[in-house]
């Protein structure tokens, strides 16, 4: 046995739990080995029945002297037990756990953990975890796992507990994790005084007090980083090594001129950004560029300037969105901005398949992959908002050309610590600054009370000046796709909102299971002017532009993550008028308050990220689960200092030994392993 086995072949695993442990994405021993629990239960106080106080939270160890079912006064069914030590009897009580009369047979010797409290007018054992020590004969054991000492608790899936999972990585822990050779070279983990692999993860599942759990923590949240770091580095060299891109030829003058027919000028992060993206493209490798900026700081045009000189060197671009409204929205602004110039382009999506056989310049959903738009020489890859992509979406894309020049874009602000891991192999563009004369969007938490108030207000702002308003419903569950629920819901509020709120104002109504042509009449009407209020599903998160539009009205903000609703937000705001953004909340609980407060106090997208990253379960072990990013095991995004000293680690090591070739160990673990970002291959 080894780590590479799968957990099928264990001791009561077989295939049924096998399947339900695919949830948890464990596979083989060594899944089964780094399923880390994120907290444990300290069971470690043991003590003498006698001296058991009501309220503590403790470990007896006895011998069953009683047990037996008993109905109480509603019909269910409790199982009540007596236990006994050399200085006392205490009862101990379970709950609908019949079975148990035969686990803990008089006589058995057991070790119970959990809270004494009252029963009745006597103190007694509620629920407890229970082990059996020794049967009516045989040894007793002392190595306890469920009860008497630190306890890992981890997440769980149908079928598989805590306990289960407990009871089948202890005798791992006994006779796999001993044999692991490590692969963190010596000098690294010398240099950074970290523990060797074996103590680590018998540590992190069965430690003897909190402070090995912190060395234990301290080994691994290393190592998880440290590979990622690894990973991209490689992934890195890999990518520029192997491909020669197209060196494109920059001619200044007709950039030039391509800026000035803009009806407005760059702000110099925007310049800034080109004069990055102009540099990788005047090179035989290929780019790899991320560009990031908030909603509405003008990517569109940066890309646009991008397709323009690909297109005057005679290299075909690809721009793909993650929607059909974006898709078509982009196709318009490109048009207008590059038609003139004489550029062909062409729009390729769900509701039109058919795109021209010529073009410079091609605009589409990922219909651009599937579809199989024809490329003469694709050069330019631009992909928006790319996280909202698969790795492997991506990469088919790349694949249509050879060695295109990528440039990937997206609004939603990564902090610093998190590109730094997650996208260390792309160089970064930041849009740092807000085109000229544009306003700050008032923002308002709004809690229950105020509500009719504000739809007073709305329907003044309406009424008196002509402002047009976004009404989000809330966002019914975590997922790419819409829901069916989701689109219910937002369709009974239209109703509710028409008859009893607005009855005077004209209303529209957009989610996703309209069809593609229904959407676009409603976006074009609210556009138009001819739609006062349009109530929407969160699918307005990425992309729309509408000037006109200057109110932001959230449903259960609570439910949304900051990043996202600072996205919505940047729906408004887009024109020269001031906006408003009002997030209601029907729940009341401080944190709640306080974190969407948050986005009453700044209007920058990058401060926000920051603080939800912070805000979000402190004292858990486990990473943060930001939206739409890969989850860290045991390490965490908002350690700012580990991320760079690992990074350091990983980029020494690499330097030295691209290949790793002297580090079989560690080549092997990467193979297995880490979060893929983008590869290209
Ligand atoms: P995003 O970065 O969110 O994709 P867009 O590219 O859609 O932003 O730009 C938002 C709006 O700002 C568009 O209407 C665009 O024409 C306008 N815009 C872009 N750059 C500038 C600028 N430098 N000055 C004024 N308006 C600009
Ligand atoms: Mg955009």
């Amino acid at each position: 046995m080894d780590l590479s086995t799968p957990v099928e072949k264990l001791f009561m695993v077989g295939p049924a739990y096998a399947r339900r442990l695919k949830n948890l994405k464990i596979e083989t021993v060594e899944d089964l080995l780094y399923h880390f629990p994120f907290r444990y239960i300290d069971y470690s106080l043991v003590s003498p029945i006698a001296k058991i106080q009501p309220g503590e939270t403790v470990t007896l160890r006895g011998v069953i002297t009683a047990i037996k079912n008993e109905y109480t006064l509603r019909g269910k069914k409790i199982q009540k037990g007596e236990i006994n030590d050399q200085s006392g009897t205490i009862e101990a009580i379970w709950f609908n756990q019949p079975f148990l009369v035969k686990t803990l047979k008089i006589g058995t010797h057991v070790s119970l953990s959990g809270k004494a409290d009252f029963w009745g007018r006597k103190v007694a054992l509620v629920s407890p975890e229970y082990e059996i020590l020794r049967k009516e004969k045989g040894p007793a054991r002392t190595d306890t796992v469920h009860t008497g000492r630190l306890v890992p608790v981890y997440h769980e899936t149908y079928g598989i507990s805590s306990k289960w999972l407990r009871s089948r990585t202890s005798p791992l822990i006994e006779k796999v994790a001993p044999f692991i050779d490590d692969f963190i070279p010596a000098a690294i983990k010398d240099k950074n005084d970290l523990m060797a692999i074996n103590s680590a993860l018998k540590q992190i599942h069965f430690p003897k007090n909190n402070k090995e759990v912190d060395e234990a923590r301290k080994r691994l949240a290393f190592e998880e980083l440290f590979l990622i770091h690894l990973a991209t580095f490689k992934r890195k060299i890999n990518w520029q090594e192997k491909r020669l891109a197209c060196r494109l030829h920059i001619d200044q003058e007709k950039v030039l001129q391509f800026s000035q027919s803009l009806p407005f000028e760059l702000t110099r992060a925007q310049k800034r950004a080109l004069r990055e993206i102009f540099s990788d493209l005047g090179q035989n490798k290929p780019m790899n560029r991320l560009l990031e900026g908030d909603v509405g700081s003008g990517k569109t045009v940066v890309a646009a300037a991008a397709g323009y000189v690909a297109y005057l060197n005679g290299i075909q671009s690809a721009l793909m969105a993650p929607t059909e409204i974006l898709a078509n929205q982009h196709y318009q602004t490109l048009k207008q901005l590059l038609t003139p110039l004489g550029v062909k382009i062409t729009l390729l999506t769900g509701a039109k398949k058919k795109a021209e056989v010529d073009f410079d310049l091609i605009v589409g959903t990922h219909t651009l992959i599937y579809q199989r738009a024809r490329f003469k020489n694709l050069g330019l890859v631009i992909i928006d908002e790319q996280h909202r992509f698969g790795v492997e979406q991506r990469g088919e894309l790349i694949k249509k050309g050879r060695a295109p020049h990528i440039l990937t874009m997206t609004a939603t602000p990564i902090p610093r610590t998190i590109a730094l891991t997650l996208y260390g192999d792309l160089d970064l563009s930041v849009i740092d600054e807000m085109p000229q004369g544009r306003k700050e969007i008032k923002t308002w938490v709004v809690p229950p009370q105020k509500r009719g108030a504000a739809y007073q207000w709305i329907h003044q702002q309406v009424k008196d000046k002509e402002n047009q308003a976004f009404i989000i419903c809330p966002l019914i569950e975590e997922s790419e796709h819409e829901t069916l629920q989701s689109v219910k819901a937002a369709t009974s509020e239209f109703k509710r909102l028409q008859k009893e709120i607005f009855p005077d104002l004209r209303l529209g109504l957009l989610h996703g299971r309209l069809k593609s042509k229904e959407k676009s009449q409603v976006l074009e009407k609210f556009r138009k002017g001819r739609l006062d209020l349009l109530v929407s599903t969160p699918v307005v998160e990425v992309g729309i532009d509408i000037p006109t539009a200057t109110i932001m009205m959230i449903e259960a903000a609570e439910r949304f993550g900051l990043a996202q609703l600072h996205q919505l937000r940047g729906r408004v705001g887009r024109g020269s008028q001031q906006s408003y953004c009002l997030l209601f909340t029907e729940l009341r609980g401080e944190r709640i308050i306080k974190r969407l407060r948050a986005l009453e106090r700044t209007n920058i997208g990058m401060k926000l990220a920051e603080m939800d990253l912070d805000l979000r379960g402190p004292g858990e072990i486990y990473g943060t689960k930001q939206h739409g990013f890969a989850e860290l095991k045991i390490a965490s995004f908002s350690d700012l200092p580990l991320i760079e000293k690992t990074r350091e680690a990983a980029h020494q090591l690499i330097k030295q030994d691209p290949k790793l070739k002297k580090y079989p160990l560690l080549q092997a673990k990467l193979k297995k392993d880490t979060i893929k970002v983008i590869e290209p291959n």
